[in-house]
């Protein structure tokens, strides 16, 4: 059952949305060659709780981390090692964060240095993917119409859309109703209601689909050892229109980036502090 939100809870998600996002700005300034992926998950937590939050993903589900870090062709559901990151790398930063009894989640592909060009178009068009798919959760619309659009715009690329893993709706729990696969086929599956949030998450490969997990039970790979983006955005429908709660402009400017990308989901512009 899809649990619709009220404007003051959605209010409140948009602080936890915030958190996560302000975290992986804080995260874009710390990810460097040497860094390791321990190093910043413990930097994330000390960062989520010195602001009144507890980390979301902590002991859920037994996830023994407070992000998530998936490197190279690792998908998602990574988990911090002390590997130093090295130039070249690409890192894919999942977080979650529960503050006021809701909860946030949000992940950024970095890229450290100079990368592949195709793994930088990768990045780049999985990217893209989630604000085609966004732009489709609209009332009138049905989940499948989100997948579909994501799945379309990165299939046309030649490149291979996870299936084992969705986006998901967010509120109290960290996965609600309705499951948000990035494939499916328009017209299909549950309608949209006015006040839901969900995370909308392309998992894309550079190669084939297919995925496999590794021994320490966590840990999602290309089958193909080819590199993976992943990319979340917490998003509510309000006045029948998506509107961005996270954002990557913590991320940007950290980064010396100039982007408009998040505007058209945005009723006001974001005044970031
Ligand atoms: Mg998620
Ligand atoms: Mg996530």
């Amino acid at each position: 059952m899809i649990i619709q939100k009220t404007r003051e809870e959605i209010e409140l998600m948009r602080e936890s949305a915030l958190l996560v996002s302000k975290t992986l700005g804080m995260i874009a300034k710390e990810i460097k060659p040497g860094v390791t992926t321990l190093h910043l998950d413990k930097l994330a937590e000390e960062f989520i709780r010195d602001h009144d939050a507890v980390p979301g993903f902590l002991g859920l589900y037994g996830c023994p981390s407070s992000i998530l870090t998936s490197v190279n062709d690792q998908v998602v559901h990574g988990l911090p090692t002390n590997r130093p990151i090295e130039e070249g790398d690409v890192v894919s930063v999942d977080c979650g964060a529960l503050k006021n009894e809701f909860y946030g989640d949000h992940a950024y592909t970095f890229e450290i240095g100079d990368i592949a060009p195709e793994t930088k178009k990768l990045l780049q068009v999985t990217k893209e993917s989630l604000y085609v798919g966004i732009r489709e959760f609209k009332i009138g619309n049905r989940v499948e119409d989100v997948g579909n659009a994501i799945q379309k715009y990165t299939e046309a690329h030649g490149y291979g859309v996870v299936r084992e893993l969705v986006g998901h709706g967010l509120g109290k729990k960290m996965h609600e109703d309705p499951e948000m696969p990035n494939y499916g086929k328009r017209g299909r599956g549950k309608l949209f209601i006015e006040g839901m949030v969900v995370a909308i998450e392309p998992m894309i490969n550079l190669g084939s689909r297919n995925i496999k997990q590794l021994k320490d039970g966590w840990t999602i790979v290309t089958a193909d050892r080819k590199p993976s983006a992943h990319f979340e955005h917490d998003v509510a429908l309000i006045d029948g229109k998506p509107e961005l709660l996270s954002t990557f402009a913590y991320i940007y400017d950290a980064l010396g980036i100039k982007s408009d990308e998040e505007n058209e989901f945005r009723r006001q512009p974001l005044v970031i502090s």
